[in-house]
């Protein structure tokens, strides 16, 4: 018997646009269950009921698809993926599309690992060990991905510095928000433009059960300067685009 109500997964998917196959339906099951089995040893998430686990993970990670039309085999980072969300629902629901999945925290991964094996989603899906902010340096990371996502790290200007050097010129930073998105966007504007984003959307839902979400979509339209991103006692320190102290 499922763990979950697929049967509301699926309609709360269809809400959003994103249409789940069987197989589909039947990973998100396998992926409820574990993360009940691992949260009881290792501290994944406060989220473990069966309903909160359907809209809060689940249907909340796919509410970039409403956002965003992704294309066919698009590559993409989850910055700051904790227990792999939105990161595995969108590998769960999209198989076409490659994810790097990132946090600092081992432990979270080695969850997110399991699972991906499990799903054998491990070709579409990888874990990565580094902090945004070292990865935003690396020549193989920086510009490279399609489209850079993350939910629940940071306010919007610094994550705008986490994610946007990773993303491709021309690719999209999706950025999963809740009801304050608009103070956040006011305070990240000027960082955003620094870092080469232009903000295209925000598109606004009521997730049943989670209330205002809102999916703040960002294109990429030039090179972030070389200088950015910086370290992270920097990014705490001075705020990008805010006047200094
Ligand atoms: N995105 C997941 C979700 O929505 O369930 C996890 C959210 S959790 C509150 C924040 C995660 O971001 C943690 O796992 C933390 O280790 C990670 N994180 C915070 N800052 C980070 C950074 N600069 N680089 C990589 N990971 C970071």
């Amino acid at each position: 018997m499922a763990m979950i109500n697929l049967k509301l997964l699926k309609e709360e998917a269809e809400r959003i646009g994103v249409e789940l196959d069987e197989t589909a339906l039947n990973n998100f099951d396998m992926l409820a269950q574990m993360l009940v089995d691992w949260n009881g040893r290792i501290n994944l998430t406060a989220i473990t009921d069966p309903l909160g686990i359907v809209y809060k993970h689940f249907a909340d990670s796919l509410t970039a698809f409403a956002a965003v039309d992704i294309p066919q085999g698009a590559s993409f980072v989850d910055v700051g993926t904790g227990g792999g969300f939105p990161g595995m629902p969108l590998l769960i629901a999209r198989p076409d599309l490659n994810g790097v999945l990132l946090d600092s925290t081992k432990k979270k991964l080695m969850f997110v690992d399991y699972c991906l094996n499990k799903l054998n989603l491990n070709n579409q899906g990888k874990t990565l060990h580094m902090r945004a902010e070292e990865a935003g340096i690396k020549l193989e990371l920086r510009n490279h991905f399609d489209f850079s996502i993350s939910r629940a790290v940071a306010n919007l200007r610094d994550l705008s510095e986490y994610c946007l050097p990773l993303t491709k010129v021309g690719g999209t930073f999706v950025a999963l928000k809740g009801a304050k998105a608009q103070e956040e966007i006011e305070e990240a504007k000027s960082a955003i433009k620094i870092l080469g984003g232009e903000i295209v959307d925000v598109k606004q839902l009521f997730l049943s059960d989670m209330g205002e979400r809102n999916i703040v979509v960002i294109k990429k339209s030039s090179p972030t300067p070389p200088k950015y991103p910086r370290a992270s006692a920097k990014i705490a320190k001075e705020p990008l685009g805010m006047p200094k102290k």
